[in-house]
């Protein structure tokens, strides 16, 4: 196959954040982000060669962000001319139902994708911004959409229906989605290539970030994930609650004289979990340097693998068997404790940790003893190489 350059962009609210690889080498060219967009002070930072350039100044759209990104690599030399870019994969976190696997885009699937922002509100409509410019500055350059959804549409029925009338479903499709399902595809399939590629297999991913989520993958296929309808539900996370009793919602907007309910939402996405229990942090890092001798943190962090030990309890019981778990993201790839506390409540599973293995960071390991049970896996995510996988297979 001839060398290609192909772009991996990760579109958020207010920052764009995107790789160059040379594929197939998967080799990342250079990286980078533009942070602040449509705020005063934007920063635009891109790394080539180890080396760092970083800029202020005002970026009010995506539009500006993309072109600043474009001035960079042609001024820094990384391609000769925008011409270079052999293709572009477009992260998008709302795929719902339409999408079970990543996808060439026309103005059919750009529509669709504008369609699905009720499911996603901040982050599909700056999505669909950005591929619209991708399409109009690059007319002849493939564009495909990864969708963080897409995995998990292998559930099934009997676990994303929720418990409510059926009519909400066969009305507005609600039901549970999950996300981060790039993460939980790209680190269960190197479990299984890890493990020899066995016949069946139950893997349980735990993706632990700023945002968590814990996921059943049976067979290679998503079964269940602790995420909702949005990313809001499931295990403690950095800023969000993860699940809570809906009636508390109604009793605590009555008791704090909330009246919109989307202001209470905020409080569950950014004010809630680690950084609400502990007052003091949603960083993981922050928390371990100050446990000691704080309560609250650590009654935060301890809340953080309780709800983890529960996910991966229930899915160890729903797939009537565990094979393998898989630590994954910030947290999941650096916190050595972390890891500890959660395998010390799981030897009821015959899971027995090796600690002198355990003790490394972001490093592709086994951590398991020979003779434990379940395996367990320290596997380092790469969302952004899955996505350029995915535009090769794509584009074939
Ligand atoms: P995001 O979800 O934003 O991509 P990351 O996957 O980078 O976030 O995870 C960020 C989390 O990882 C933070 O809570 C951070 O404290 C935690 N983290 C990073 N390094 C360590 C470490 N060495 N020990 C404990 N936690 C860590």
């Amino acid at each position: 196959m001839k060398m290609s350059n192909v772009m991996a962009i990760n579109a958020g609210s207010s920052s764009l954040k995107w790789q160059l690889f040379k594929m197939p080498e998967e080799e990342v060219a250079t990286s980078g982000i533009v942070e602040r967009v449509g705020l005063p002070d934007s920063i635009i930072r891109t790394k080539v060669n180890g080396e760092k350039h970083e800029r202020v100044q005002d970026i009010r759209n995506h539009e500006e962000a993309v072109h600043e990104v474009f001035a960079d690599l042609t001024n820094l030399n990384i391609i000769s001319s925008l011409e270079d870019i052999n293709a572009v994969g477009h992260r998008v976190v709302a795929g719902g139902e339409y999408y079970s696997d990543s996808i060439l885009i026309d103005d059919e699937v750009l529509a669709r994708i504008e369609e699905l922002a009720d499911f996603a509100p901040l982050h599909n409509p700056a999505e669909a911004q950005v591929i619209h410019i991708f399409r109009d500055f690059l007319p002849n350059v493939p564009n495909v959409a990864v969708f963080d959804t897409a995995f998990h549409q292998t559930m099934p029925d009997v676990n994303y229906l929720y418990s409510i009338p059926m009519e909400y479903y066969d009305k507005y499709k609600a039901r549970k989605y999950g996300a981060h399902g790039t993460s939980h595809k790209f680190v269960s399939q190197r479990a299984l290539e890890l493990m020899d590629q066995p016949q069946h297999s139950k893997v349980i991913t735990c993706h632990l970030g700023n945002g968590a989520s814990i996921t059943a993958v049976e067979d290679g296929k998503s079964v269940d994930t602790s995420m909702g309808f949005t990313p809001i539900a499931g295990v403690t996370m950095g800023t969000r609650s993860g699940d809570i009793d809906p009636s508390l919602i109604a009793y605590l907007m009555e008791k704090e004289g909330i009246e919109d309910i989307n202001e209470f939402i905020d409080i569950l996405n950014h004010k809630s979990g680690l950084l609400g229990l502990s007052g003091i942090s949603s960083d993981m890092r922050d928390l371990r340097d100050v446990r000691d001798e704080n309560e609250r943190a650590d009654l935060a962090i301890r809340i953080f693998c309780n709800r983890i030990v529960k996910y991966i309890g229930s899915y160890a019981a729903t797939m009537n068997g565990v094979d393998a778990i898989v630590f994954t993201g910030g947290i999941g790839e650096n916190s050595v404790s972390t890891r500890r506390a959660i395998c010390d409540s799981l030897t009821y599973l015959g899971l027995e940790l090796d600690d002198e293995k355990n003790h490394v960071r972001g490093e592709e390991r086994l951590i398991s003893t020979p003779d434990s049970k379940v395996a367990v896996y320290i596997i380092p995510t790469n969302e952004e190489l899955m996505i350029v996988r995915d535009v090769m297979d794509k584009i074939k």
